[in-house]
Parts: C-alpha cells; structure tokens; sequence
C-alpha cells in the first residue's frame, strides 16, 4: 500500500508549463521530501499527487492503478495544509471524524477511530473544544488526525509546519516524525526548509523551476550533490563558493593564488566548501588569506566571516567560542576531501 509512481508528469497553466516533466518512484512506507525554492512547483505536483490539480500530461500510478484521470476522492490519499482547514463551529472530535461521517460510518467506529487518533496525537484532553480554543500546534494536530482517521493509502503534506513559531516547530517535527515510524504510511512531505528535509526525510527531491535537480537520501545530497544549485541549497549555512580555474589538480583563484587541491580539477570554474569544512589558521599556514568583516557567537558555534580580496566572502564555523575578533587577518584551510568543483555548466566534476 501506498506505492506512488509519477511518469513524465507535466503540468500547465495558461500556456505556461510549470511541472516539467517529472518521473519518481515513492516506494510503501517511505518519507519523501519535495524541497526547493517558492514556486518551483512543488505544491503544485502535490496537488497532481492528490488529484486537486489535472495532469497536463503524464500518468500517475498509484499501487498499481492508473489513477491520472480519477478524481481525488478515488485516489484515498490524505492530505494535511498549511492552513490547516478545520470547521470553526464543529469541536475537535467532529472535525477529526468529519470525512467519515459524510462517508456514512456508524458512529460507534467513528468514535473509536477518532480516539485512536486523538491517543497517538495526543489530543484527548481537547476533543470536545473547537479550534479557537487551541494552539497553532494542537491545530495541526486535528488537521493530521483528520487525515490519520481516514486510513489513507498515503499522506500528502504541504508545508505543515510553517504556520508555527520556531520552538513548536522543531516539536512537531519530532512527533511527525515518530507518526512515521508508527504508522509506517508514505508519506510526500513539501517544505521549502531544508533543515526539516534533512531531519525527516528517507528520500528528498530537490525541485527547481518545475524540474527534479537530484534525489536522494540527506547525506547522499549533503556529501555528493550533482550540481551548484544542490550544492548550495543543502547544508546551512550554505557552502561557500567562489570562482576559480582548475587545471589538472590544482585551482586558481582570482587573486591568483594557486593551490594544490591534489584531486582532479580540470576544466573547474567553482570551488565549493562547507562552513564546516573551513578552518580558521595563522596567516602563513593559509591555503587563502583574508580578515574577519563579521564574528558571530551562537555559544555552541561560532561564525567568523571572513573577506579574500579578489576571492569572496567565506563563512567558517568553529565548533564553542572563538577568540578570533573582526579585523583578524587570519589563514583560512580546509582538507581537498572536502572540496566541490563545479564546471561551467555548474554540473559537479567528479574527484
Ligand atoms: P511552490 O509550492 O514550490 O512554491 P507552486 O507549485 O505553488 O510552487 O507554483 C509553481 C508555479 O505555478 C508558480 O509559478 C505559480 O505561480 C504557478 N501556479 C500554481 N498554481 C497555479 C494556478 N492555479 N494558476 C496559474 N498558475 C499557477
Ligand atoms: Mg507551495
């Protein structure tokens, strides 16, 4: 149950095509992650998903059925808004069971399937308020109850959790994930927060304009992206990048500073290294040379920004306090193990 397959799935409005020919495999059980920019079109191939939206072409297959022309109600897949959607005057208790209720279920099953959600929710003390009487977080807990209720054949999220303040939202992405790991559901998560498709995905698809840029597992991204869009969308702070020459194993940058990167570099015109990846040194022992602009002390980590004339700004984290101060001129290393070189086509060149 709940294996979805999307084949050269397009989507168009008005004469302008927005989902560009996508082709996925979402395997029974796994959490995948729709990530990428504000309109590069992942709530709209949710919605192909669900049914709210018509394919412009394409077929959808869901455990096996064709359902690329059926309507949503067909497709038995739930889906959970960022607005969350309840019906202000019904309490808690009818909102959840709502779907049922229209679908002519005896009352004693709704009653008990309404419960059972409301345990793994966490929201028996509050069945009989309506929503005005909740928090934002409690909200989306009916919303996603409403949704458990129905015994879907997969959930369909849309950016749940970005209604909600910081603090809850780290919260809700922990019970998302133990709902996982308990219902065993697929589940089709759309963010545009990173963070949240590193922590919960099995599987993530980085979308940009209506095309799929890679897919893969958080690590596999976080350690081998494809390309220079990946590359700085996964990690944060993002990687740093800066042009440069590459030429059998070594780069050049645009101060002229050469360095010996001892992996293979031909034809690179961007270097890329993680924040974490940099190290702050003495002047002399620099594969670059620059000057703290900006310190920033987050206790567990500190940022130091530093300026390469001619090369760009670099973030380094070090892990606890740096002493470090702005104005620093300060060496800055990193390992070739940890280097990412892009061509010109920004496509990464393979070590
Ligand atoms: P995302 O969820 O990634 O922010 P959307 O899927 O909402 O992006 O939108 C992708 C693109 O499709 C945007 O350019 C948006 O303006 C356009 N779009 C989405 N829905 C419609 C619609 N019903 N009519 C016209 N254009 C739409
Ligand atoms: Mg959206």
């Amino acid at each position: 149950m709940g294996q979805i397959e999307l084949k050269d799935i397009r989507k168009s409005f008005g004469g302008v095509e927005v989902i560009k020919g996508i082709d996925l495999q979402i395997d029974e059980g796994e959490l995948v992650i729709f990530v990428g920019p504000s309109g590069c079109g992942k709530s709209t191939l949710l919605r192909l998903i669900s049914g709210l939206v018509e394919a412009s072409d394409g077929q959808i297959i869901i455990d096996g059925d064709d359902v690329t022309g059926k309507p949503p109600a067909e497709r038995e897949l739930s889906m959970v808004f960022q607005s969350y959607a309840l019906y202000p005057h019904k309490s808690v208790r009818e909102n959840m069971g709502f779907a049922l209720t229209v679908a002519g279920m005896p009352k004693s099953d709704i009653t008990a399937k309404v419960d059972a959600a409301a345990a793994t929710l966490k929201l028996e003390d509050y069945l009989d308020r309506k929503p005005k009487a909740l928090s934002g977080g409690q909200r989306q807990r009916v919303a996603i109850g409403r949704a458990i209720v129905r015994e879907p054949r997969a959930f369909l999220f849309d950016e749940p959790l970005s209604n909600l303040d910081a603090a809850l939202r780290v919260e809700m992405r922990l019970e998302i994930a133990r709902l996982h790991q308990k219902l065993g559901a697929t589940m089709v998560y759309v963010t545009h927060d990173q963070v949240e498709a590193m922590t919960l995905a099995d599987k993530i698809v980085v979308l940009q304009a209506g095309q799929i840029e890679q897919i893969g597992s958080p690590l596999d991204l976080y350690r081998h992206p494809g390309n220079l869009f990946v590359a700085q969308f996964i990690g944060s702070p993002k990687m740093n990048v800066v042009d440069c020459t590459g030429t059998g194993t070594s780069v050049t940058f645009g101060n002229d500073n050469t360095s010996d990167i001892a992996r293979n570099a031909e034809g690179a015109t961007k270097m890329g290294v993680r924040p974490e990846h940099m190290a702050l040194c003495p002047e002399k022992d620099g594969i670059l040379v620059g000057q703290i602009d900006v310190m920033e002390h987050l206790g567990s980590d500190s940022f130091a920004y530093v300026n390469v004339t001619d090369v760009g700004l670099f973030t380094v984290r070090i892990v606890g306090h740096s002493d470090a101060v702005v104005g620093d001129v300060v060496g800055l290393t990193f390992g070739s193990e940890n280097v990412h070189l892009f061509d010109a086509a920004e496509k990464t060149i393979p070590a």
